[in-house]
This record gives C-alpha cells, structure tokens and sequence, in this order.
C-alpha cells in the first residue's frame, strides 16, 4: 500500500513538474507571437535629484498585457524570455521605443531628461550589441548622456573580457551604466572598480527598513559611502515614504526613485510629470551652525 502511495506522489509531482514546463512552453509562445505584433509598451518612472527634487530622469519599464491573462509581470517573462533568447528581440525593441520616445521629449523641450533602459546580460552576449546600439542612437539623434542602461550584479559576475569590451564600446557611444539592485547579488567591489559603472542603484529591499531598521539603515549608508568614495552616484529605488527622503538626504544619496515619487506611467500619464517638473519639495537647507 504504500509502496503504491509513494508511487502516487511521484506522478503526482511529475505531473506538475509537466505542467510547469507546458506553463513555459505556452508562455514562450505567446511571448513569440507579442514580439512579432510588437505588443508590448513602456511605462517611465521618474527619478529626481536627492536635494532638489527635480526630475531629471525616468526608468523604462516593459509592460505586457496577455490578451488572455492580461497584464504579466516582468518578473514572470524576462526569465522565460531570456532563456528562449527571444530577450534579444524584446531587448531591441525597448532600446529603439526609449530612444524615440527620448527624441519625442528631447524634441518638445526636455532635452536634459535621462531615460534609463534595462538590459539582460544575455544581451551583452552578442557581438553586435554595440554596432546596434550606435545604430539607435544615430537613428534618432540621441547625444552623450541621453540614455543610462542598466544592468543587474549578475551581469558582471558572469563577466568574460568580451563582455567587459562591449560594455566599454557603449559606454564610448556616451551611455552611462547603473548597476541595479545593488546589494542583492553576491558582486564584490572589485566589480564596480574593473567594469565602467557610473551609478549604483540600492535595492528597494533595503530601502524598505529605512530609517527603524538599524541594519538596513546602515547598509544603505555604507553602500552610498563606498560608492561616493570610489566617485560614483547613488539612486535609491523603493522610496515610498517622506521618513525616507529624509533619511537617504542626509546621508548624501543623489537620486530618488519610488512610488512615493511617482508610479511607473504609460508616456502620456509620464509628460504631466514633465510638466511639472519637480516633484518633492527641495531639502530644507539647514543653517551651517547646525552642521558643527
Ligand atoms: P528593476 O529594474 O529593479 O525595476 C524596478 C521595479 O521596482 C519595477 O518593477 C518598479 O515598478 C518597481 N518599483 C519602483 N518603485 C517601487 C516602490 O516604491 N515600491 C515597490 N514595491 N516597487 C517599486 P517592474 O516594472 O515590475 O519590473 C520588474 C523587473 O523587471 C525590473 O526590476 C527589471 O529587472 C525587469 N525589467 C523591466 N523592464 C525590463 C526590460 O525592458 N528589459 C529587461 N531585461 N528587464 C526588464
Ligand atoms: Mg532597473
Ligand atoms: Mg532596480
Ligand atoms: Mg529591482
């Protein structure tokens, strides 16, 4: 008898382990099947200066709704898309919208706004990844400092030469890195020294016990120290509190991204945000006596 209940269970988990990856399988297709209706959309989040709270930047956000599931996270299609290789397609595509949604508000007068794109490490795998993104950039006429990529740890942990010399062929293109999710991965800090990282991202996990949470409080001062020390810029992702704006202000943190900032928007819901501009009040800056 119980021989015949492990046997049960084995079935039982093979069918799901079976559903699983039909779940996948699905999913790659219908991924496939988006990526030639172009079916997917960017939202923007904004990012502001610490102190003043201008926005001068946005994250680029890839967004897909299922026309059976509706809105799929991300989180749940990136890692089907990276393993398919269809990334490269999706990568491409959000590339080339950001880019001519930067030409779009570069050209309506907001010529200093930064929009960030995220890209896979699979990307960096191929060759051509720098010729393709000249090619965008000379498309639409995007200059020096106009687009940040951003790239997890993991990318670099698994960096070869090749994939050190690409991501210097870019950077030569006039595109600044940001290392996102700072802290979640296991780089160590010989990373940000060896590849030609300009901003480190604090992962919003950590952000969250900010300021009560005494370990968290102090990872984040120590990351924005050793950043600042080896002449980096930190944004901190997860701002969703003013206790927080504070705190990361005090310690010296230049950039704030968070839902308490602003959601990531559909382009059009994002140009009010343009439109006015800043988007926290300015730090209070207090007297220099204070300071002593
Ligand atoms: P990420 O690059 O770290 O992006 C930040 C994520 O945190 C976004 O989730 C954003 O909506 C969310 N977020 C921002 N502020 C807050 C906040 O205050 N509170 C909370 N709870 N969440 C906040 P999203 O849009 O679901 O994206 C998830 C991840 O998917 C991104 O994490 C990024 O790794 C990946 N991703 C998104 N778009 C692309 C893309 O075009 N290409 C690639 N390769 N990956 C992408
Ligand atoms: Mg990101
Ligand atoms: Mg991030
Ligand atoms: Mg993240």
């Amino acid at each position: 008898k119980s021989k015949q209940a492990g046997k049960n269970r084995f079935q039982f988990y093979a069918r799901d382990m079976q559903s699983d990856a039909l779940a996948r399988l699905q999913l790659e297709a219908d991924l496939r099947i988006a990526l030639e209706r172009q079916a997917f959309s960017l939202h923007y989040q904004p990012i502001v200066e610490a102190d003043s709270g201008e926005l001068v930047g946005a994250e680029a956000l890839i967004r897909w709704i299922h026309p059976e599931r509706g809105p799929v996270s991300p989180l749940e299609f990136i890692p089907v898309a990276e393993d398919s290789g269809l990334i490269i397609g999706i990568g491409e595509w959000a590339l080339r919208e950001a880019a001519r949604q930067s030409r779009q508000w570069r050209d309506g007068g907001h010529a200093a706004l930064r929009l960030a794109v995220n890209m896979s490490g699979v990307q960096f795998r191929e060759a051509g990844l720098p010729d393709l993104v000249g090619e965008v950039l000379a498309e639409f006429g995007i200059d020096r400092g106009g687009l940040m990529v951003e790239i997890t740890e993991s990318v670099l942990m698994g960096g070869s030469e090749s994939m050190e010399s690409r991501m210097r062929a870019i950077k030569a293109l006039g595109i600044g890195y940001a290392l996102d999710d700072f802290g979640t991965g296991f780089s160590s800090l010989s990373y940000l020294k060896r590849f030609p990282v300009d901003v480190v991202k604090i992962d919003r996990s950590f952000v969250a016990g900010c300021p009560d949470d005494r370990n968290d409080a102090h990872l984040v001062e120590a990351i924005i120290n050793m950043a600042h020390s080896l002449g980096l810029q930190v944004t901190a992702e997860g701002v969703e509190t003013a206790e927080q704006v504070a705190f990361l202000r005090e310690l010296g943190c230049d950039f704030l991204q968070g839902y308490l900032i602003g959601k990531p928007l559909p382009a059009e819901g994002f140009e009010g945000m343009l439109e006015q501009h800043f988007l926290l009040p300015a730090a209070h800056k207090r007297p220099r006596w204070r300071n002593r």
